[in-house]
């Protein structure tokens, strides 16, 4: 009777899969840690004991905090604003010797104080012995051909 009761207890002990070699130790046994408070084995991936001690703050709160560096990096990539183009208005007397030499006209300078171009300058040509006064507009442009 002794005998196969001992049987008994051998067959419960070592006939279990692990012990037959049917499946690898490391498959189920549980890789445990040893909480440096109460000495109780855990699991590995246990944050937090029973006894309230905190082995590691969850992953998820680290990707939260890593969040912002990615809006960091977003905000570096930002376009930058396109540069500020000035409009660049030229003289009206720059613009009437411009054309005044291009269509031949002479440029006759009148001295006076006046911002009226008209008052300050008049063009001509001559055209087969007659004098042609060249017509411009406010911003020195030659839009025409007149006889006096
Ligand atoms: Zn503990």
């Amino acid at each position: 009777m002794k005998l196969s009761l001992n049987r008994q207890v051998i067959r419960q002990r070592f006939h279990t899969p692990q012990y037959l070699g049917l499946i690898p130790s490391s498959a189920t046994s549980m890789p445990n840690k040893t909480c440096p408070e109460c000495k109780k084995e855990v699991h590995v991936r246990t944050s937090k004991c029973e006894c309230g001690n905190i082995f590691y703050t969850p992953t998820r709160k680290t990707r939260e905090e890593m969040e912002p560096k990615e809006e960091e990096i977003k905000e570096v990539k930002k376009v930058p604003s396109p540069p500020i183009v000035k409009k660049v208005i030229k003289d009206p007397a720059d613009i009437l010797q411009e054309e005044a030499e291009d269509l031949k006209y002479v440029l006759k300078t009148h001295k006076t104080k006046s911002k009226d171009i008209h008052q300050r300058f008049t063009i001509h040509k001559t055209i087969n012995n007659i004098k042609y006064n060249g017509i411009f507009n406010e911003s020195g442009k030659i839009i025409g051909i007149g006889q006096d």
